[in-house]
């Protein structure tokens, strides 16, 4: 390397460099200069950067640090992410952002939780004025599907809805209008904007977290709630951790981190996944169980903890229905109605479990549905003042006579002793020294959970893999305790701002809510195309009052279709399963869609008027999730594009447009068909904007924007706003992330200062009755249909199949995708980049050389509903026999536009419709996203061909 003092003398200064070939070889190896070589035909010139002509470009580069503005935001797309960003704005252009690294610490033990982020949201940007924005209200000329469009006016948007809506109502069809939004958490103030007008209209809203198939139905079963999850944070805190199914390398990726760095806390973590996923590669063990086995390995795994005495006595005895006795002959609980002498001092002793002490004498169970006045009462506890056996089979005197009995723990060792290790090898593929080895490590370690992912919640059996899953940390008494218990992480099931979400969307308390999993296929006519015992039991429970389905059946048994549409902040029409009979069946009922959208995506296309909604970084609203305790905003970086407004704007001028009309019109109000109260167009936007948790007049006009619906759910609810600590406002939410102070009723633990939110705290420790029949986690279901079905424990059954397996032998897998969040981003350039550009279907070289098909060729999946195509990925880790299309691409990404929920039948379990008990429910009955059937996608069946003509 040469210094300046060896820079030749005259007039050549050291930035002067050679023009021509060979620059680099100026001084050769030899140290010979170039003259010296003869390369007489180079000169000298002044320096090329700064005499080079097109250096504008770099400007770029040099002012990707320069900006006007930065505002505070994140991403509202059912990522359960919630991470909040930078947003840099230059020259009114969102110019890029950057992950906000501010979160404040709440245990200096754990991982930082700042920063947060993905793939997608670090490009978000690139949609705020990309080509698929909705700019304008749009109404169709063609048909739905087509794509032809006109541009109209706000006004006569709003008034050709209007005049629509009107009509429905007065015509007393107001139970004809849906509306479908999910995932309030991720933008609650949007969330609420249509589904409060739709509350005062007397419309539909519909349940999104049992749709998507969410929902585990196994723990509001087992443990009456919804769900509830610790925090990511406390995963660091587990001395051992299965991944089951939860590809949290891809689907959770702002929370990895907990997982990986849990290594370096000396946290053993084992995977359980069919293919060997992104996530498996970063585990200490990897187990394979064939796919739709899930509980055949959790029960043999249960059955080694029990055989071999590796479970938590005192926690079983206490915490769960295994002392219980149930009745032979009925295959019911006993009752302490049914045990003379017994009950005498309970409110309720018909539904009053009945235990054996220790002198065999028989106990009531403290704190069972009967024995706390048919509700949940947290001043009951469950303690035992007595100990209880858990092995009893023998016969009790009752009201009948001398009966039978057997105690939960008799029965269920009875179940377990089917899942013999050479069974659970030969059915699950996993060799029965491993899953007994992690059987005993998970039972022997201080503190174990389990990240349970939607892999098994996509089964029609799903209820089954759910109870059995649960049943190992109800075994181990991991639960309840920090590092421990099911961490269920698919979709967002629930706010932690629960109450003034609530009072936001449904202001009137009469909610029409739907399980949208049963609305949909019923309407796509699922009565006509199952089996003759489903078939049965939907209507039954529909029948029962079990499950609501609407438009209600009127007073002559008629039951009108459902005529309108509304969708935000979802893609309902191309996530929908059973997507050939939607659109086939329920969609030509549906008399006017609207569809209200940044992007133009496949329920925009099949819509009949779509309106343009400002993207994230154009809007107000809050954001949260129950990977964290957190809470942070949406601000609006810069003003929406075109026309566009915010949702919150959009529906409250919809809503004083019906008023306009409406008096116009001098329309009465309408007397509710089912609850006291009458539906006011003359009053819709006054009631739109008025605070209903204010005196009369007060509250008038409060909520008139985005930002005072933020604050609204802010004060009102008992996280930001608890009674005995400091108020979280919009603007403290702005200046940096806040954690909540405190948990609400619907949550099943405290916050803590110094604590990652672990859940269950308030049973385990606390002793509080479970929100179940008995009190006690409750593995035993004495359902009528439960019995009849052979589900009262869980048990392993093989999925039912649609498709014949002879003519369809690969099964068909629709997981989430590594480069969108379900459809969003599925068109964004950027990401269409990094992988194949267009739908990409997974099969591994075994089954594509059998079919001649090689990497990169185009191919048609099919079965006998549709056939789609797609871009074969040979993977050798993927599972033999089993092809993998992730999920999201749009119906116009696929050359027929028939998409991936295409070859996927309608399926309903029956065993999800029911009301527990019977006669009313306490335990299980319809709450939107709490309880109803789910929508399951994973027993399909299908088979893959060379596309004739395709590029091969
Ligand atoms: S898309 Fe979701 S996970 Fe990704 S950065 Fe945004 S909020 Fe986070």
């Amino acid at each position: 390397m040469s210094s300046n003092n060896d820079q030749p003398d005259g007039d050549v200064s050291r930035r002067d460099f050679l023009k021509g070939a060979g620059v680099a070889s100026v001084v050769g190896v030899t140290g010979a200069t170039i003259a010296e070589q003869g390369l007489n035909n180079l000169e000298l010139v002044d320096d090329p950067i700064g005499s080079y002509p097109y250096r504008d470009w770099e400007d770029l580069y040099r002012e990707e640090w320069d900006w006007d503005s930065i505002s505070r935001s994140t991403h509202s797309v059912n990522c359960t992410g919630s991470c909040s960003w930078q947003v840099y704005v230059k020259n009114g252009q969102v110019w890029r952002e950057q992950q906000a690294n501010d979160y404040p610490r709440f245990d200096e033990n754990l991982p930082d939780p700042s920063p947060r982020g993905c793939n997608k949201g670090a490009c978000f940007s690139d949609y705020v004025d990309a080509d698929q924005r909705v700019k304008y209200p749009l109404r169709r000329t063609g048909e739905r599907g087509e794509g032809q469009w006109e541009r109209i006016s706000w006004d006569r948007a709003l008034t050709e809805i209007a005049e629509h809506v009107i009509d429905e109502v007065t015509e007393g069809r107001y139970d004809a209008i849906s509306g479908f939004t999910p995932i309030p958490a991720m933008s609650p103030v949007s969330f609420a904007s249509g589904t409060r007008l739709i509350n005062l209209l007397g419309g539909v809203s519909h349940s999104f977290y049992d749709w998507y198939s969410d929902l585990p139905p196994g723990q509001p079963i087992t443990w009456g709630h919804q769900t509830d999850n610790a925090e990511s944070a406390d995963w660091y805190n587990a001395d051992y951790i299965i991944a089951w199914g939860s590809n949290i390398n891809v689907t959770r990726i702002p929370d990895a981190k907990y997982f990986l760095d849990a290594q370096y806390n000396g946290t053993k973590r084992v995977g359980v996944f069919t293919d060997y996923s992104q996530t498996a590669i970063h585990t200490d063990e990897w187990l394979s169980p064939n796919p739709g086995t899930d509980t055949a390995l959790a029960l043999g795994m249960a059955r080694t903890i029990v055989d071999e005495g590796l479970y938590d006595e005192a926690h079983v005895k206490e915490q769960s229905d295994m002392p219980l006795l149930v009745r032979e002959d009925t295959g019911k609980f006993l009752r302490a109605s049914e045990v003379p002498g017994l009950g005498a001092d309970v409110e309720n002793p018909e539904k009053v479990m009945v235990m054996q002490d220790g002198d065999g004498e028989p106990r009531i169970a403290p704190a069972s549905l009967g024995d706390r006045a048919d509700k949940y009462d947290p001043s009951k506890s469950i303690e035992l003042d007595f100990d209880p056996q858990l092995a009893v089979e023998e016969e009790v005197t009752t009201t009948d006579g001398q009966v039978p009995v057997r105690s939960v723990w008799v029965n269920l060792r009875e179940e377990l002793s089917n899942y013999t290790p050479e069974y659970v090898a030969e059915e699950t593929g996993v060799g029965e020294r491993t899953h007994r080895k992690i059987a005993r490590e998970f039972a022997e370690s201080d503190a174990a959970k389990i990240i349970h992912g939607k892999g098994v919640n996509d089964w029609y059996h799903n209820d089954l893999g759910n109870r059995a899953i649960q049943l190992l940390t109800t075994l181990t008494g991991h639960i309840g305790r920090n590092g421990t218990g099911v961490d269920h992480y698919v979709g967002q099931e629930k706010i932690w701002t629960f109450n003034g979400w609530k009072n936001l969307s449904f202001p009137t308390g009469s909610v029409r809510g739907v399980p949208t999993t049963l609305w949909t296929y019923f309407h796509a006519g699922i009565l006509n195309n199952t089996d003759e015992q489903t078939r049965s039991m939907i209507q039954e429970s529909v029948n029962e009052g079990w499950m609501p389905v609407y438009p209600e059946e009127r007073g002559d048994g008629f039951r009108p279709d459902p005529s309108t549409m509304f969708v935000w902040r979802g893609n309902f029409f191309n996530q929908a399963k059973g997507n050939v009979a939607i659109e086939e069946n329920l969609w030509p009922k549906l008399d006017l869609v609207v569809d209200i959208n940044f992007r133009l995506d496949s329920t925009a296309l099949y819509s009949d008027i779509v309106l343009p909604a400002a993207s994230h970084y154009e809007k107000t609203d809050l954001n949260m999730t129950d990977m964290h305790t957190y809470v942070h905003p949406f601000t609006p970086a810069v003003e929406p594009l075109g026309e566009a407004k915010t949702d919150w704007q959009i529906f409250r001028e919809l809503a004083a447009k019906i008023q306009d009309l409406a008096e116009r019109r001098d329309i009465d109000p309408i007397d509710d068909r089912k609850f006291d109260r009458e539906i006011d167009l003359q009053s819709l936007e006054d009631d739109y904007v008025r605070d209903w948790l204010t005196e009369e007049g007060e509250g008038d006009g409060a909520l008139a924007d985005d930002e005072a619906a933020a604050e609204f759910i802010l004060e009102h609810s008992t996280e930001s706003n608890p009674d005995d600590g400091g108020e979280i406002t919009f603007a403290d939410t702005v200046e940096q992330p806040q954690r909540f102070e405190a948990a609400g009723d619907h949550w099943t633990s405290d916050i803590e200062e110094g604590e990652a939110y672990a859940p269950w705290k308030d049973f385990v420790q606390d002793k509080e009755p479970w929100p179940t029949f008995t009190g006690r986690q409750q593995y035993y279901i004495d359902h009528d249909w439960f019995l009849e079905l052979d589900e009262q424990l869980p048990t392993h059954k093989r999925p039912p199949e649609q498709q014949d397996q002879q003519e369809y032998p690969l099964r068909y897998n629709t997981p989430h995708g590594r480069y969108a969040i379900h459809s969003t981003w599925r068109d964004n350039e950027k990401l269409l980049r990094l992988n194949r550009g267009e739908p990409v279907v997974f099969i591994h070289p075994d089954d594509a050389q059998r079919r001649g098909i090689e990497d990169g060729d185009r191919v048609e999946i099919y079965n006998d509903l549709s056939e789609i195509e797609a871009i074969a990925k040979v993977y050798p880790s993927a599972d033999p026999g089993t092809v993998q299309l992730p999920f999201g691409w749009e119906k116009y990404q696929f050359p027929n536009r028939e998409n991936f929920n295409s070859l996927v039948p309608m399926y309903m379990k029956p065993t999800q419709l029911v009301q527990y008990p019977e006669d009313s429910g306490e335990h299980l009955h319809f709450f939107p996203n709490f309880w109803g059937p789910t929508g399951v996608n994973s027993d399909v069946r299908c088979d893959v061909r060379p596309k004739e003509g395709g590029d091969n």
